[in-house]
């Protein structure tokens, strides 16, 4: 076991001092806590140029840039983190980053701190190799993914818009690697939408059925229909959509009284079959076709994209092979992340970052070669898109 504190600071590589001067940073969403100075006191000096844009919320939203003109590359990632939780159960402190057995341990080390540490540093070798390289190389940072998110990526892509910028290239250094570290690239996500029905019905005593109606019957053919259907086959890029029902609320506790209402809570995962427009629609149609006296209350938390496979992806996939040896696969499973929403301004948008085992769990943490190379695939990726004629 390497104690990092005993470890010769100078022997570490570059991206690992970086990152473990984010992850000291306690940036719970949405307070940045510092870790846009660090990256500030790490690109300025290359002559990147910096606009911070602080919400009422307490988000801190960063758009770091070298150069001017088309084509535009931009690295997405976020610096907050979810809560450490239970401190006693992490082996060494979430906000002091430690590295045992060749791994970087802290919040926030693969979710996403070590993919923004190897961003930069990328970055920072090829200004330095190619100060005057063609097109725009750019970082927009934020701190507010964990959260809701509408102050961070989404609030900065208006801002974005309304400043004229179209992105070329995209990736989102969320952690997508799944068995080991370069077998996923994500090129697009599944949609997400909350819904909350609630079934009404009369109350009454369970002696007396005829002078009640109990919602609980009455919603029980519903439910079954809802979560025995088939939604749709999928699609090239996409698993078949599926709903999920997450609550069951009725009664008072005592088994004497038929309840007035149900309260069911579900959430869909929906490919690019559906639109959430139609879900809604289609759903309540459901509902309308067997009298349910009902009310539908719906939440949207991310419309699906997908990617068509283009330059960049081809161009990262090869950067990826070729510096893990492993081939990675396209895919959409998973939750939702920032890509959604720079997928509205950007030809391209994927994600790779590092692998995703230990992200929002007690002693996350992230290997040291994977930083290393994870820098190795941005450089490559942006060298071969700015300078390669194709
Ligand atoms: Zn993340």
């Amino acid at each position: 076991m390497t104690d990092s504190k005993t470890a010769p600071q100078g022997a570490e590589p570059q991206v690992v001092a970086l990152a473990r001067a984010l992850l000291s940073c306690p940036s719970v969403t949405p307070d940045a806590a510092g870790a846009i100075e660090v990256l500030q006191d790490f690109l300025l000096p290359l002559h990147f140029s910096l606009q911070v844009e602080h919400t009422p919320n307490g988000t801190t939203n960063a758009w770091i840039v070298h150069g001017f003109d088309a084509p535009v590359f931009v690295f997405g990632g976020h610096v907050d983190v979810v809560s450490p939780g239970d401190l006693s159960k992490w082996t060494t402190p979430p906000f002091e980053p430690d590295v045992r057995d060749g791994k970087l341990y802290a919040r926030g080390a693969s979710d996403m701190k070590g993919s923004v540490a190897a961003a930069a540093c990328a970055f920072a070798r090829f200004v330095r190799e190619h100060p005057d390289h063609p097109g725009t190389l750019a970082m927009l940072i934020t701190s507010d993914e964990e959260g809701d998110g509408l102050e961070g990526t989404a609030r900065m892509v208006k801002t974005l818009r309304r400043w004229g910028v179209h992105i070329d290239w995209c990736i989102v250094g969320e952690p997508s690697c799944a068995a080991r570290f370069g077998d996923t690239i994500k090129n697009g996500r599944r949609g997400s939408l909350n819904g909350r029905l609630v079934v009404h019905g009369k109350q009454g005593h369970v002696a007396y059925p005829q002078l009640a109606d109990n919602p609980v019957h009455k919603a029980a053919a519903f439910l079954a229909e809802l979560s025995s259907r088939v939604w749709d086959e999928g699609t090239e890029h996409f698993l078949p959509s599926s709903l999920q029902i997450s609550n069951i609320h009725a009664g008072h506790g005592v088994v004497n009284i038929i309840p007035g209402e149900l309260e069911v809570l579900f959430n869909i995962r929906y490919n690019t079959c559906w639109t959430q427009e139609r879900l809604i629609e289609e759903i309540e149609a459901m509902a309308r076709r067997r009298d349910l006296s009902c009310e539908f209350f719906w939440k949207s938390s991310a419309q699906p994209f997908v990617t068509r496979p283009g330059r960049m992806t081809r161009v990262l996939s090869e950067a990826v092979e070729r510096v893990t040896g492993c081939r990675p696969q396209l895919n959409t499973a998973g939750g939702t992340s920032d890509a959604r929403f720079l997928s509205t301004i950007s030809d391209e948008t994927v994600e790779f970052g590092p692998m995703n085992a230990t992200i929002h769990s007690i002693n996350e943490c992230v290997g040291v070669d994977e930083l290393v190379l994870l820098e190795e695939i941005y450089l490559e990726t942006i060298t071969r898109l700015f300078l390669d004629e194709e």
